[in-house]
Parts: C-alpha cells; sequence; structure tokens
C-alpha cells in the first residue's frame, strides 16, 4: 500500500534520541529549549513554546487570547476538528466561513459579512500546506481590532510572500504528528511575537503553577500538563534540521504529479503553488459518486487515498450540537468531491507515475 503520508526518520534523528537516554534526562532537561530556540529562528519569530500536542497548542493559543463564553470566533470548515473543538472547549461561538473552491482555504471575501460586535478573533488554517491570503485577512483582522490565529499544522516550512509562516498571524500553532512537516511522534508548538501571549501559555502549559522567589511551587491559573519530553524535543531538533530537505522533496512529488498528469482534465488537480509546503494533495471529482468509485478503484490498486477533511459541521456531534443548520456551499460541494492522493517524502517517482496512471485509467484516459 502506498501511504497518503509517512514519517521519515533516519539514522541522525534515532541518535539524537538515544543521547538524551544517555543525557539523564527524560522530560525536562535542555532539549526543550533548543528546540523552541531553533523553531523560532526558523519561523522568524520571538516566542516558540514546544508542546505535546497541536491540539494543547490550539487550547493554548485560544487561552491565552482569552476567547471565552459569548465570544464569536470565525474558522473554515476544511480542517481538523481540533482547530473548532478547542474553541468550544473554551465556551467560544463558531461561524464558519466557506472556503475558496480553488485554494481549499478559508474564503477571506466572505470573513467581513459574518463580523459582528461579538466576534474577537479569525483562526485560518493553511490547508494542504498552502498559506492563507493572509495580506487581506489582517487587514480585516486590523480594521475591526480582531486577533488573528493560524492553524498552520500543514504549512511549517511553507513560504509566505518570501518570508517563512510562523510570525505572520498574532499566534500560530503547529503540531508535529508524524504525517505532518516534521515529527517527535507526538507533538506541536505556540509561536508568537507577543510576550504576553507567550508568558500565559507557559504557565498553562505546567499546571498554572510557577516558582516564586522562596522556591515554592504556586499555582495562578487553572492549568493542564501539555509538556512535551526531552527525548521527543530532540528528535524534534534533528528534524527541523531536515524541514527544508522535506520541503524541497514534497515540491518534487507535486513537480511530478502535475507532468504525469499533464493535462488530464478529467479531475480537479490543485491549484499550483510555489509557496506551498504540500503537506496534502487533494484533488476533486466532478460529483460524490464519482468519487465514491475512484476511492474504491485506487485502494484497489493499493494506493492509500484519504479525505481531508468532511467538513467540520457535518460530524455528528457537530450535527447535534447546534450546526445542523450551517451551510457552506462551495465547502458542501469539496465535501462530496475531494480525494487526498500520497504526498510524503519517501515517494519516488515511479510511484506518482503508477498513481496518477491508475486514476487515468479510472476515467479510461
Ligand atoms: C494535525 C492537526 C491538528 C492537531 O494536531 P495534533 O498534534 O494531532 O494534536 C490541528 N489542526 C490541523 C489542521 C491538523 O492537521
Amino acid at each position: 500500500m502506498i501511504q497518503y503520508g509517512k514519517q521519515n526518520i533516519n539514522d541522525d534523528d534515532k541518535k539524537a534520541v538515544i543521547d538524551v537516554f544517555n543525557s539523564g534526562y527524560l522530560t525536562q532537561g535542555p532539549q526543550i529549549e533548543i528546540f523552541e530556540k531553533k523553531l523560532a529562528s526558523y519561523c522568524n519569530v520571538k516566542y516558540a513554546l514546544a508542546l505535546n500536542s497541536g491540539t494543547a497548542a490550539l487550547h493554548l493559543a485560544y487561552l491565552a487570547a482569552n476567547i471565552g463564553e459569548g465570544d464569536e470566533v470565525i474558522v473554515p470548515p476544511n480542517t481538523f476538528v481540533a482547530t473548532t473543538n478547542m474553541l468550544l472547549a473554551c465556551g467560544a461561538k463558531l461561524v464558519f466561513c466557506d472556503i475558496d473552491i480553488n485554494t481549499h482555504n478559508i474564503d477571506e471575501s466572505k470573513i467581513e459579512s459574518l463580523i459582528t460586535s461579538k466576534t474577537k478573533a479569525i483562526v485560518a488554517v493553511d490547508f494542504s500546506g498552502r498559506p492563507c491570503e493572509y495580506e487581506e485577512i489582517l487587514n480585516i483582522a486590523k480594521k475591526h481590532n480582531l486577533l488573528l490565529i493560524d492553524d498552520a499544522a500543514h504549512s511549517l516550512g511553507a513560504d509566505y510572500k518570501n518570508s517563512k509562516v510562523g510570525g505572520i498571524a498574532d499566534m500560530t500553532t503547529l503540531s508535529f504528528h508524524p504525517v505532518k512537516s516534521i515529527t517527535t511522534a507526538e507533538g506541536g508548538a505556540l509561536l508568537t511575537n507577543n510576550r504576553d501571549f507567550f508568558e500565559r501559555a507557559k504557565l498553562l502549559r505546567s499546571h498554572g503553577v510557577t516558582k516564586n522567589q522562596e522556591g515554592e511551587n504556586q499555582m495562578f491559573e487553572l492549568g493542564y500538563n501539555y509538556r512535551i519530553s526531552d527525548l521527543l524535543a530532540a528528535l524534534g531538533s534533528s528534524q527541523l534540521d531536515r524541514l527544508d530537505e522535506f520541503i524541497t522533496k514534497r515540491r518534487e512529488v507535486v513537480t511530478w504529479y502535475e507532468a504525469s498528469f499533464g493535462s488530464f482534465d478529467k479531475a480537479h488537480l490543485p491549484a499550483p503553488s510555489n509557496e506551498s509546503s504540500w503537506h496534502l494533495y487533494v484533488i476533486r471529482t466532478d460529483n460524490k459518486e464519482t468519487r465514491k468509485l475512484l476511492r474504491e478503484h485506487l485502494l484497489k490498486a493499493d494506493i492509500g487515498v484519504n479525505f481531508h477533511y468532511p467538513a467540520v459541521y457535518k460530524h455528528p456531534y457537530y450535527q447535534k450540537n447546534g450546526f445542523d443548520g450551517v451551510v457552506c456551499p462551495n465547502m458542501d460541494l469539496y465535501h462530496d468531491t475531494a480525494i487526498t492522493l500520497p504526498c510524503h517524502t519517501l515517494l519516488e517517482k515511479s510511484d506518482i507515475d503508477y498513481i496518477c496512471k491508475s486514476v487515468k485509467s479510472f476515467f479510461n484516459e
């Protein structure tokens, strides 16, 4: 089976972890700050807080922003449920903004009409690694005095107008799950240029507890255990050294897709992008039935296709909890017709040729 996504762990990565085993630390050792400094430097941002998941990063970003009961937050429905689940966990009200059917990202032209006096923040998701239209979104956020949070779980290593994703929004969150740009097995990070957000998130990362001048632990806020371990931070640092190589390879895989598909027009191929980190390669069929049959055809050919993402508001939990009336026409179309083809750093050109041939044979080309 050709998997849709896969980690890339080499001997250097393994050695970095073994070295920590030999250092005497397992959890709160020096590797965490080393990893945070490297991440901040790579993303050209002042502060990085390493955490034990991308979901934890989202939760702490929302808490640091003081998002709570009564606040409305504008979000795209084309995302992993963690983006919106953590907003619900904070008591916020979700306002879904439709996507652009070509970029699969939030449609920035539809944001402004959703803003009310209760709107507190916009959460943008760089779906598939393609940065959102930040210039426009930042202008809207500034004009209406809203916070902008970037769920960059897909886009670590992506470029936006000659800078790396990470320092554009008020806060940016990353995930290091194995299928993402780099991995720490499980892990995530919060990036920001704002010292207050950073300090608050850091306090909440470890139970809201900090030491006073006498060295006693004192708890100031209701916090969590969202800490990453030294072992995994060392893996993260080693992976980060390889990130540019990973992004170059992902972009090469996409050029193979583009060359191999050629002028094929029976399915909608993703819009070209030199900026994307190409976490996912998603094509669309014309209708739901074709998508279903194409999926079966490719699975039979041992191609591990996937689906990113069902519309958040269509999940049973969301349907039962007040979102059954949501209509986003582009997202609804996307929901019925999108299919994710394999895209990761261990694929060969022959794999991509095989996948494209299988897609074309389905359409009798
Ligand atoms: C992976 C992912 C997350 C959650 O990250 P975890 O590290 O798995 O908690 C959040 N948002 C998006 C868009 C993701 O792809």
